[in-house]
């Protein structure tokens, strides 16, 4: 398990606030790296984490959306090395969390439908069309590779504000941790 860096710590919020760096050459560390990252980020109930929120400036994020037994879909696991948007279209308004500022949520607006193109971790260029979910947690998680967090695109300031424990909201706990 790595140590996921939040914003509370000054110097962990340094590097969350970095400019990452492009990563020249997929090694077999950086690999290593990016699996352990799933592994967090699946112990911290995260769909998606990205290098620097374990503390490496580099430009490497995971993304996972878990499997839907009901819907008879298996999970799709992603892992992206100098990620670039190519593409975006259209708008979705939503609420996102994020593991480096635990505890609370905020509205964003973010384009519906993205195509992501980077390096796999096998050294392959690829090429990710996403929309809706999976194409905010590709922004939220880019963002990340550029010190911006979700709270410097609020739609609005009052829509940030604590995950209340037992509030009847499901749906945005399940957000806020849900991002990356
Ligand atoms: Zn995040």
């Amino acid at each position: 398990m790595l140590e996921i860096y939040t914003i509370e710590d000054p110097d962990q919020r340094e590097v969350l606030r970095a400019r990452a760096h492009r990563v020249p050459k997929v090694t077999p560390r950086l690999v290593a790296l990016a699996e352990e990252m799933l592994e967090t980020m699946r112990q911290a109930n995260g769909v998606g984490l990205a290098a620097p929120q374990v503390g490496v400036r580099q430009r490497l994020f995971v993304a996972e959306l878990p499997a839907d037994e009901e819907e008879g879909l298996a999970a799709e696991t992603y892992i992206v090395f100098n990620p670039e948007l190519v593409k975006r279209s259209g708008e979705q308004v939503g609420i996102e969390g994020c593991l480096s500022i635990p505890g609370y949520v905020g509205e964003v607006a973010r384009a519906d439908q993205v195509t992501v193109k980077g390096t796999d971790e096998a050294g392959r260029p690829v090429r990710h069309k996403a929309e809706g979910y999976l194409a905010r947690v590709f922004q939220h998680e880019m963002d990340h590779l550029d010190g911006i967090l979700y709270t410097d695109r609020l739609t609005d300031p009052s829509t940030y504000r604590p995950v209340a424990v037992g509030e009847e909201e499901a749906e945005e706990r399940a957000a806020a941790v849900a991002a990356s």
